[in-house]
């Protein structure tokens, strides 16, 4: 489902992420933990165009783009919604309710029409547990409240694969599990993903595979088990010496 290929991207001087490859196979769950600084944001926001890579090729559900020569934006817009995202920050829009928030997309991006995308939005508010709550703002709700919403958010665009980027780490610790809880719900249902997090509990549990970086590397990957229980490289033993 994920294909990433010689990833390069730079920040003026600064080479943030140096050769990475990845593959991820439709409905693996794929969390990449890794030092402050790592890459790890980059990463994810290149899977999705939020940044342009400076060399090399991403494809998703068969569609690829290949940095080595430039990308015409139209061909961009269409790759990102093959992605939704969700960020540490719930960036929900402050006047609208839970409801019109997950309607917004489908509806002035994909043109859908809307009593079915209410239809699908109530549903999608349920399936985050937040059926009661449709027509609550967001200031009326708690961090992982809003949270939800934004997952729900991102899943009314139907993509194929979900990224999470620290999706958890602005919250309250009380509200990490109702968030996690939701994620876990989406990796069973075979959603594919890929997740940035410092929540090594649901790496443990969640992962069919752990990728750990350091300097815009890909230093070790492996299950779970293997990363945590018997990982091979120093880096990868220090890191998870520091955290626990
Ligand atoms: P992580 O998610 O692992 O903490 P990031 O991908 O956020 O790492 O950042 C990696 C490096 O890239 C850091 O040194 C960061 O300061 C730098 N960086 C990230 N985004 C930008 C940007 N837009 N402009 C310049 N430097 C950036």
């Amino acid at each position: 489902m994920i294909a990433v290929e010689s990833l390069y991207k730079q920040f003026g001087d600064l080479e943030v992420l140096k050769g990475i490859d990845l593959n991820v196979e439709q409905g693996k769950v794929v969390v990449v933990i890794g030092p402050s600084g790592s890459g790890k944001t980059t990463l994810l926001r290149c899977l999705n165009i939020l940044e342009t890579p400076t060399a090399g090729k991403v494809s998703i559900d068969n569609q690829t783009l290949d940095f080595s020569s430039k990308v015409p934006s139209s061909k961009i817009a269409s790759f990102r919604r093959l992605t939704g995202m969700v960020f540490q920050s719930y960036n929900l829009f402050p006047h609208m309710t839970a409801l019109q928030n997950v309607m917004e997309g489908p509806i002035t991006v994909k043109k859908e029409q809307k009593a079915k995308v209410e239809e699908k939005a109530r549903r999608l508010l349920v399936k985050v547990g937040l059926g009661d709550k449709a027509d609550f703002y967001p200031f009326q709700l708690s961090g992982g409240q809003q949270q939800r919403v934004g997952i729900a958010r991102a899943l009314a665009m139907e993509p194929k694969v979900m990224l999470f980027d620290e999706a958890t780490s602005a919250l309250d610790p009380e509200l990490v599990g109702e968030v996690l809880r939701v994620m876990k719900e989406l990796a069973q249902e075979g959603m594919t993903m890929v997740v940035v997090t410092h929540e090594m509990q649901f790496a443990r549990e969640v992962a069919d595979e752990v990728i750990f970086m350091d300097k815009g590397v890909i230093v070790e990957k492996g299950k779970p088990e293997e990363i945590f229980e018997s990982p091979k490289a120093e880096r990868t033993k220090q890191f998870l010496r520091m955290i626990s």
